[in-house]
């Protein structure tokens, strides 16, 4: 998504613009953040606006002149020049943030190496291939990252979970934590999948 600035919103931002010709960095002479991250107060809304409390001029830049592809959180800009004060679009990139594994459709070759690391029993789809310490799955993506199995499935299968608000979990209602069965995995709030942990603990 490309936002397109207008006059106004140009000066404004240009008008904070510090360039440092040694290094081609924007520095930003407005407010920042107590981290250091410069803060563009007539950041439109949209993306590049995290909430009301942080427009970043960073995200404002990239949106402006490269084009934001995701809302926060799921995409976090980072700085290729290591200067959290710099603001110029050619420095920055834009990076996924854990909870913003972004999961493209799959095709048959993706289906089959997915499916052959799951084992089907009573209703559930174990995954019998890498697992972390905590005992879920992990799959691998096509550019090589672990992704989690269960996501993948979820993500595939049920909907995409890259537009929710943060802090969801997948809730495994058959109470296996290999299993990567969609039908047997809810989206829920982290509070929510707390409760129920401790429900089921106490049913123990
Ligand atoms: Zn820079
Ligand atoms: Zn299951």
């Amino acid at each position: 998504m490309r936002t397109t600035p207008n006059r106004n919103q140009l000066r404004a931002f240009f008008v904070m613009v510090l360039v440092d010709h040694a290094t081609g960095c924007w520095l930003w002479t407005g407010r920042r953040t107590p981290q250091g991250f410069p803060l563009f107060p007539q950041c439109p809304p949209g993306p590049a606006r995290l909430d009301a409390k942080v427009p970043s001029a960073a995200r404002t830049s990239f949106a402006w002149f490269r084009g934001l592809l995701l809302p926060w959180p799921y995409w976090a800009i980072g700085h290729r020049c290591q200067n959290p004060n710099c603001v110029n679009p050619a420095h920055l990139h834009q990076r996924r943030t854990k909870r913003g594994e972004v999961v493209e459709r799959p095709d048959r070759h993706a289906l089959a190496e997915y499916f052959r690391h799951v084992r089907v029993e009573s209703g559930c789809w174990l995954w019998q291939g890498e697992r972390n310490a905590d005992g879920y799955g992990l799959a691998l993506a096509r550019d090589g990252r672990r992704v989690s199995a269960q996501r993948l499935a979820y993500e595939w299968f049920v909907e995409s979970l890259s537009a929710r608000p943060a802090r969801w979990q997948l809730d495994h209602v058959c109470n296996q934590r290999s299993c990567v069965n969609p039908a047997h995995l809810e989206c829920v709030s982290q509070r929510e999948n707390l409760e129920r942990i401790g429900r089921r603990r106490r049913m123990r």
